[in-house]
């Protein structure tokens, strides 16, 4: 059996035009052969009423302090409403089809509910599902602990339910459907000149993934990546034939040994706020204690700079009154900045090329964005930049490395 799972994401199930296309998309792989394992989100985006940000609405009367074990129960509803409603079009037009819960799919997670991790996919269910001649429709973002418990994977966590489907079933490719044509070289709602990229790495994927860019999970791109499956993004509502993600990119003459690009996109993460905090230069266990105290608060934190003197590092905007509160409670003072963001360039093919730097500093002068802070590794260059300043700053450095179509 060539299996193919398929992902779709909220606004591709949002109105029953948009559920017609994916009931073609669906159709269309089973006239190629292939038996198809249909991946959904929950229906459009906040305001509709069955949205995951919707949900999570209806419990704000109650107050901060609802379980988060309560909280999964509420969110995991979304995706089950659409793959019932999904299975029943598929039924509707004589192709049987069947809706399972995450947990009914085999999906079982940690206990880490609102951010749980698929820690194992037993693949049974499906494959009797697909033996039996219907279309398995599960509800991704979610699973179930060993104890039976429903959890959720965290924002964009259905991509990851549709890779480790892939990697369980031995899929022959993940198709990731969504809203855009695939993989950009940036954000098009923010560049009108980003364009399609038709072929890029895991790794480079990851990197735009982890640094923002959410038109895919960096979680399904990792389990992709580990099982050798190719991942597809594309629209749902054109014929692009989207971007392949896949080990190496074939560049004709050549032998694929990795992307030959110096730069992939320009990513960013909005919402970061900054927090400097002034130490004694001879009290060096303050140093110590001060990251202990953010940890055990469990606040991550990013881009990271430690000075002697003073150290200065990001976290996200809806984690920084507690690690402001959490600092005090330990005796600092905290100097706390909000309404950041997090603007990175983004290649793998940036490795040890010099000059990346000097051209991220004299477009972001040029175009009059003061850079606060900076961090780099091998395939990125992130830049924190006053929020107003987000879109000048991405649109200086998508134009800098010529990124446009
Ligand atoms: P879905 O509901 O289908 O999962 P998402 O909203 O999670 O869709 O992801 C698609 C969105 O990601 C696009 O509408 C686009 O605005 C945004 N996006 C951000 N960065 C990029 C990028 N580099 N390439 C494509 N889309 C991007
Ligand atoms: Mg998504």
């Amino acid at each position: 059996m060539r299996i193919v799972v398929q992902k779709f994401g909220g606004t591709s199930v949002a109105s029953p035009a948009a559920r017609e296309q994916v009931v073609n998309r669906v159709l269309q792989a089973k006239k190629e052969g292939l038996a198809p394992v249909v991946v959904v989100s929950a229906i459009g985006r906040k305001g509709d009423p069955y949205a995951t940000d919707t949900l999570l609405g209806l419990l704000k009367e109650a107050g901060p302090d609802v379980p988060k074990r309560e909280r999964d129960l509420l969110l995991s509803c979304g995706e089950i409403i659409t793959c019932t409603v999904m299975a029943a079009l598929f039924n509707r037009c004589g192709q049987p089809a069947m809706a399972l819960t995450g947990g009914q799919a085999g999906i079982i997670t940690d206990d880490q509910f609102g951010d749980a991790r698929i820690v194992e996919v037993h693949p049974e269910p499906i494959l009797r599902v697909l033996e039996q001649g219907y279309i398995p429709v599960v509800a991704g973002f979610q699973g179930e602990t060993a104890d039976g418990e429903v959890t959720t994977l965290g924002r964009g966590g259905s991509d990851t339910t549709a890779a480790a489907l892939g990697a369980a079933l031995g899929a022959e490719a993940v198709e990731i459907f969504t809203d855009v044509d695939g993989v950009m070289t940036a954000d098009p709602r923010i560049v009108d000149e980003a364009h399609t990229l038709d072929v890029v790495t895991y790794q480079e994927v990851t990197q735009m993934a982890y640094q923002g860019a959410k038109v895919i999970h960096p979680r399904a791109v990792e389990i992709a990546m580990q099982y050798n499956i190719p991942l597809r993004v594309r629209s749902t509502f054109t014929d692009a034939p989207g971007t392949l993600v896949t080990r190496g990119v074939p560049y004709p003459g050549r032998l694929a040994l990795g992307p030959e690009r110096l730069i992939t996109g320009i990513a960013h993460l909005p919402h970061v706020a900054q927090l400097k905090v002034v130490l004694d230069p001879g009290d060096k266990a303050q140093e110590v204690e001060l990251f202990s105290a953010l940890a055990a608060a469990g606040i991550s934190i990013d881009l990271i700079n430690v000075f002697p003197e003073q150290k200065v590092f990001t976290v996200a905007e809806a984690d920084a009154a507690k690690a402001g509160e959490v600092l005090k409670a330990k005796g600092f003072a905290p100097e706390l900045t909000c309404g950041l963001a997090k603007v990175s360039v983004v290649g793998a093919g940036m490795r040890g090329v010099p000059g990346v730097m000097a051209r991220v500093v004299a477009a972001l002068y040029r175009a009059g964005v003061e850079i606060l802070q900076t961090a780099d590794s091998h395939a990125t260059i992130s830049c924190l930049v006053r929020g107003e300043d987000t879109e000048k700053a991405i649109c200086a450095l998508h134009e800098e490395f010529e990124l446009g179509k």
